[in-house]
Formats: structure tokens, sequence, C-alpha cells
């Protein structure tokens, strides 16, 4: 490592909070699937800002239509209406085919907006002020305290205890531990359709079918979070279109404004008719004209350059390259996700691997202590995939 990179680090070292182990390199420039350090050393990316940059680094008609959107106006407030705005929140109807949307500055906001949501649908339904919430064990929602509540990891919640109330844990893919949760008190169920930070577990279909059935039966909202899994990781746009399950809620954030910091939750005509009205919700930077920009061309490019077409293509080779190289080593007990959503679990902790990895120009990231998660751009080809194989495999052989 040069002196100019170890003296970034360094100083970021006494200046930012310890909140992050972070890897030590300095990232400077991105093309393609490809990033670069401050030393000019290249490196294979399949952590793309965890989920985020989809489309690849330095996409000219991106980054155009972000400099001519800042050339004409980057912020307004929502107290007036903007143009970006408009055709953001059209474009993400139709992506989505949910009926309204809420536009917020990341995910957990996304995830605090449709919790808000649904406690305040339950209110006006019975104005009652103790609704209850069921969430999944192994869950992650984000970092503020509404987001946190809900996410099934004690480990992050117990410092900051307490939570908001009325929050019950229910296992994944176990509708009957969904059902027990269930009283005449909950307002919501939520979960992300697959799991991506609590070890990329996929819902079974009958497991989403049930839930849905459930909540229908008895009134309450079915939120899923699309965070992770959402914006064509899955081979769809939105991972519930597989099965057809569709949410009350669902919130999407990551790549959806690929690195411009933006997230949303959208919710059908009928929550929106009877949940958040004026005054009840708001931010000062969500839905402004330059992340709106980069919404409307993220969605753009994704239908021009047939993203969703590429997922489909190149996430089942990830999946058979990562089965083949579980099939040859005993320390890889699993391999689980979808699409360009992958995991594989190993016997013992993984960090070793992925600083061994980085060393050889391979960015992976983990998902917990023992599995390596793979998220890398949705741009990635069949020998990007055969490029990151090869580099591992020695990394795990050593
Ligand atoms: C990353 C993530 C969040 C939180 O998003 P932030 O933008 O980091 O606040 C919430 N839910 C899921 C599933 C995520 O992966």
């Amino acid at each position: 490592m040069s002196d100019a990179m170890k003296a970034y680090i360094q100083e970021a070292e006494r200046d930012l909070l310890h909140t992050y182990n972070r890897y030590q390199i300095v990232l400077d420039r991105g093309e393609g699937v490809y990033l670069y350090d401050t030393d000019g050393k290249k490196y294979l990316d399949f952590c793309a800002g965890i989920a985020v940059f989809a489309l690849g680094y330095g996409n000219r008609e991106y980054n155009d239509a972000l400099k001519n959107q800042i050339d004409r106006l980057i912020h307004t407030s929502n107290y007036y209406y903007n143009v970006p705005a408009v055709g953001a929140a059209r474009k993400l109807k139709k992506a989505s085919g949910m009926d309204r949307v809420f536009f917020t500055n990341s995910g957990a906001e996304a995830v605090e907006g449709a919790l808000k949501a649904a406690r305040k649908h339950a209110f006006l339904k019975d104005g009652r002020t103790d609704h209850e919430i069921v969430a999944m064990n192994h869950s992650f929602h984000g970092r503020t305290f509404g987001a946190l509540s809900v996410t099934g990891n004690p480990k992050y919640r117990e410092p900051f205890e307490p939570m908001i109330g009325n929050i019950k844990f229910a296992e994944y893919n176990d509708p009957e531990s969904v059902e027990s949760c269930l009283t005449e008190r909950t307002c919501a169920v939520i979960l992300e359709t697959v799991q991506g930070e609590g070890g990329l577990n996929v819902a079974d279909e009958g497991f989403l079918k049930e839930v849905k059935m459930m909540c229908s039966e008895r009134g309450i909202l079915l939120i899923l979070d699309e965070i992770q899994c959402g914006m064509g990781r899955t081979g769809y746009m939105y991972a519930w279109q597989k099965y057809d399950v569709k949410p009350d809620i669902m919130c999407t954030a990551k790549a959806l404004g690929c690195g411009v910091p933006v997230g949303a939750f959208l919710m059908t005509e009928e929550v929106a008719q009877s949940s958040l009205s004026a005054g009840d919700h708001g931010t000062t930077y969500g839905g402004n004209p330059l992340a709106c920009a980069a919404i409307e061309k993220v969605l753009d490019l994704f239908e021009k350059d047939h993203i969703i077409d590429n997922v489909r293509k190149t996430g089942p080779y990830l999946e058979r390259r990562l089965e083949e190289l579980k099939d040859r080593y005993d320390c890889i007990v699993e391999r689980r996700g979808t699409g360009l959503m992958q995991g594989l679990v190993f016997d013992r902790p993984v960090r070793g691997i992925i600083d061994s990895a980085l060393e050889r120009g391979l960015i992976l990231i983990n998902a917990g202590e023992r599995i390596i998660r793979f998220v890398p751009p949705l741009v990635i080809t069949e020998e990007n995939v055969d490029e990151m194989i090869s580099i591992l495999d020695t990394c795990i052989g050593r």
C-alpha cells in the first residue's frame, strides 16, 4: 500500500466514528464492473456498494442525466411539485404494480414510513393505539428505531432498548409461527421476500401465499421489504412478482437510485385512501429533483439495456458455478439465494477469505460471520463470474 493510501486511512480512522471495521482500501473510481483504489489497483466488484450499483460504474447515460439535472435544479422541498418526481413516480408505479409512492432518502426511512402507514391504517379502522406488528427472525430492515425494532437480530437491537413496542417475531418460512403471533391487534406483518443480511434466505412460495391469505382474511397489512432483493436482482423487477403475492405496502431502495441515496415506500390505493394524510409524514430531501432524475434514468436503463434478461441469464450461471465450488470444498456447507443474490455458507468465519480475495483484486462481502454474499452489479457477464470463481477458488484453497 502506498503512503498516500495509508494516510487517507489513518485520517479517516481519526475523524470518522468507529461504526465499521472497514477493509483497508480507499476506492477512487469505477468502470463497468471494476473498481480502482487510489493506488490504481483494479478490483472485480461483487459487492456493488451492497447491492446498489446495478448498472455498473461510469454508465454514460446515467451520469449525463445526473449532470443535466444538477445544472437545472437539485432541490426544491416537498412544498412544491417538480418534474423528475412526476416521471419517477409514474415509472416506479409501472415497474412495481403498486398505486402510490412516497420517496425517502434511504431504505430505513422507507421502512419507517411503511410502519407508520400501517399503524395509521389500523388506527383509522378501530381507533386503538396498541397495535402490534409481526416481523421475522433473522430479518434486517435498517438502523433507525422503527426499522431496528422489526429487525430480527437481538445483537443489533439490545444496546438500544427499549425499541418501539408491540413487535412480535415469527420464524421465516413457517406459516404456523406467523399465525401464532397474530392477534386482533395485529396491524401488519413485515418481511423480506428474500432475506439479505440475515443469510440469503428465499421465501417459499407457499409461505408467502399463506401469510398473504392470513393477512387478507383478518384485515392485516402485508409489508414486503424489497430493499435488497428488489430492482431486478432475483430476475424479477420485484421478487414478489414471481409468486404474484402482492403486498399492501412495499419498500424499495438500494439499486433504486444506483448510488444516489434514495428509497421509497409504495402502497395500494386502498391503503393510500386510509392511512397517511397531509401532515402525517414528511421529509426535506425525499423525492428531490436530483434523486428523482436518478430513479427515472435507472428505470429507463433497466428497460433499454434489458437488465432483467441479463440477471435471468447470469444468475443461474453464478448459481451453478457456486454449486460446483461447494461440491469441491468440505468447508462450504450450503449455497443459498436466487438470481444475482447468492450466498455460500461456510463452516467457519469468512473474513480471512474475503481479505485474501481483496488482495487478489476481488471485492466480496459477508452476510453474518460465516456467509459470503454475492450481490454484483446486474450487468455482470458469465466471463466476470468465471473470473470471480477462479480468484475465490485460490483464496479458499490456500
Ligand atoms: C439495506 C437494507 C435496509 C436499510 O437500508 P438503508 O438504506 O441502509 O437504510 C433495509 N432493509 C433491507 C432488506 C436492506 O437490505
